[in-house]
């Protein structure tokens, strides 16, 4: 097959953004295309030479290419560093200095030029190959020489798409679904036929093997699609809901949940003793855990398995869970083997996809389970992750506390109805999360100082309905204020309030205080309070760090509760106004690495 044909489609994909027309042009394209050829043409119309995780890529540098163009064209380096700039596409400024006529050289007048054949896909291909693997002493010059000598056989036009690909920049704007939109009309009889290409896709992730598969065996090869050990599963996302209440009943009353931990998803294949990992991202993540591969060769009882775990690290000396910046941080600063041997990685199972020949993707939950605790044998650090089996609210809210506890983000809620299967590359509701409201959430209590109070109405008449609670500023040895706090309490520690604070009402706001807020009642420092919250926010009522942050507003906590009384210490105690703004600022470090995460 010749390689104008492709260019011919690239250009006609060019000129339209509309999914449809996208699809027509693909399907014309697919029917011209040998049957063994169709998995080479998706790679290349996707600006690829395998499927994401085989990770080869594409991407020679610019400077090299512009040798080659150079070469290809007889022509200085500059002239191409020019034409570059000025058209913006390195495609365009090569098809642009490979039309102008050369001069007629003394071999061309003896008859005895190159006379370019045709290109095929198959050698354009090839050639693209060798320069994505060419590695080691002399890879460049190698690159160089190879896409020279291809850009000498190409056309103008097809020196566009060529340098494009090659460059990793051809950006035709197909998405995966319209690529199997266009396989199901080629070659499986029409769009019905896409649920099923869609979950050979899922099953695979491999867009030129379902091509092929489809094109060889038509819609019997597409039923009959298999899950191949090596070739990673579309992962399954969890949907999100804010409360206990409503995850159980989406998922009618009932649910396995299971810790959330923070660490790195990852899809282990295992075929005797080769082991691979994908990431959530289908990345080949094999080489970045050698401790992890080692675990899962030693305790996955089984020959032929697809199973999936979250990588976490762990604190060597407490046992405790550690978040995965850490992890990411430890494993760039000493290296792999290094930070491996310091601080190993724990892994926590939650799936099982595949086991000695059965596809269980399709099976219900409950069945996947119970072949996963069949397979994993449980040892230090290879656990199957924490769960329970949750009937109400409050036995979810309960293990949700323990899940934070533990150090973990919240917890994973996951359906128990025979249809909850397995579902490759989509985001259902057979899971749903449950997390803190930020991942930033503190973790650590407060210590905070009543300087007032407000009246309770309703069932706390006759009592406090808030403590208004301040941080000491040992700068100025006074209290600043940072938020009300109304729950917590207990009934009996509520009813106790206006005897417990009586001996410290003075009529006026003390002198030691500083406060925006009015409150009904006012106290003398005296007492300490831990309290816990979501997070640190900002608000112009809080006069903690008044204008350090954000002019017009201080540090205040949202959804401050209270824990106990703080007997053994003393106002000047409490927590500092620094050390809340040092809270604050590893806050946003954390969500902003959260932001980062994959
Ligand atoms: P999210 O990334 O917020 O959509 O949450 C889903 C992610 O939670 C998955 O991709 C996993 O990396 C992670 N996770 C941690 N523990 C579990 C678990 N027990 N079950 C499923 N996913 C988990």
């Amino acid at each position: 097959m010749l390689y104008s044909v492709l260019v011919d489609a690239y250009e006609s994909l060019e000129r339209t953004t509309k999914r449809l027309e996208m699809t027509d042009i693909l399907v014309g394209l697919f029917r011209k295309v040998p049957t063994d050829l169709v998995d080479k043409v998706v790679y290349l119309t996707q600006g690829k030479l395998y499927p994401d995780f085989v990770g080869i890529e594409l991407g020679m540098a610019e400077k090299l290419v512009m040798r080659s163009i150079a070469e290809a064209a007889g022509v200085q380096i500059k002239v191409v560093e020019d034409e570059l700039k000025r058209m913006g596409d390195i495609g365009k400024a090569a098809e642009n200095i490979l039309s102008k006529p050369k001069a007629v050289s003394l071999l061309a007048f003896m008859g005895g030029e190159h006379k370019p054949e045709p290109l095929t896909v198959n050698k354009v291909y090839d050639t693209l190959e060798r320069i994505a693997r060419a590695s080691g002493e002399g890879a460049q010059e190698t690159k160089i020489t190879l896409l020279s000598a291809l850009l000498k056989d190409s056309t103008p036009r097809e020196a566009r798409y060529i340098l494009r690909t090659v460059t990793g920049k051809l950006r035709l704007g197909i998405a995966d679904m319209t690529i199997l939109d266009a396989l199901a009309i080629s070659f499986c009889g029409g769009k019905e036929a896409r649920p099923l290409i869609e979950r050979a896709y899922n099953l695979s992730s491999d867009l030129g093997f379902v091509a092929k598969t489809a094109a060889m065996e038509g819609l019997e090869g597409i039923k009959k699609f298999k899950i191949t050990v090596g070739k990673p599963i579309r992962p399954m996302l969890a949907e999100r809901l804010p409360t206990p209440e409503e995850v159980l009943s989406k998922l009618g009353g009932k649910c396995i949940a299971e810790y959330k931990y923070d660490g790195e998803r990852i899809q282990a294949h295992k075929q005797g003793d080769r082991v691979l990992l994908f990431s959530r991202r289908l990345e080949n993540i094999t080489h970045h855990y050698p401790d992890a591969c080692e675990l899962l060769r030693n305790y996955i009882k089984a020959e032929e398995v697809i199973v999936e775990c979250e990588c976490v690290a762990i604190d060597p000396d407490t046992g405790e869970l550690r978040p995965f910046q850490e992890l990411m941080h430890r494993r760039r600063k000493y290296g792999i083997e290094d930070a491996m041997k310091m601080f190993p990685v724990s892994l926590f199972m939650f799936d099982i996809l595949y086991v000695d020949g059965i596809d269980l993707t399709l099976k219900p939950y409950p069945e996947r389970r119970e072949h996963l605790l069949k397979v994993v044998q449980e040892a230090d650090r290879i656990r199957i992750a924490e769960f329970r089996l949750i009937e109400s609210p409050e036995e979810l809210e309960k293990f949700f506390e323990e899940a934070v506890a533990d150090g973990c983000e919240g917890v994973v809620c996951k359906s128990l109805s025979p249809n909850s299967i397995y579902q490759a590359g989509a985001r259902g509701w057979l899971w749903i999360k449950l997390k803190r409201s930020y991942q930033a959430k503190m973790r650590d209590t407060v210590d905070l100082v009543p300087i007032g109070a407000f009246y309770g109405r309703g069932k706390r008449a006759g009592t406090y309905g808030a403590l208004l609670l301040a941080a000491y500023d040992p700068d100025t040895d006074t209290f600043k204020t940072v938020s009300k706090c109304g729950s917590g309490f207990s009934d009996e520690e509520l009813a106790r309030l206006p005897e417990l604070l009586k001996p410290y009402i003075i009529p006026h706001q003390h002198p030691r205080v500083d406060s925006r807020a009015k409150p009904d009642v006012w106290f003398v420092p005296a007492l300490v309070a831990e309290i816990l919250g979501d997070e640190i926010t900002l608000s112009p009522m809080a006069t903690a760090a008044m204008g350090v942050v954000r002019e017009g507003a201080g540090l205040s906590i949202r959804f401050p509760r209270f824990i106990r009384w703080r007997p053994d210490k003393g106002p000047e105690d409490a927590t500092t106004v620094n050390e809340l703004l040092e809270m604050y600022r590893s806050q946003l470090k954390k969500i902003e690495a959260e932001e980062q995460k994959p």
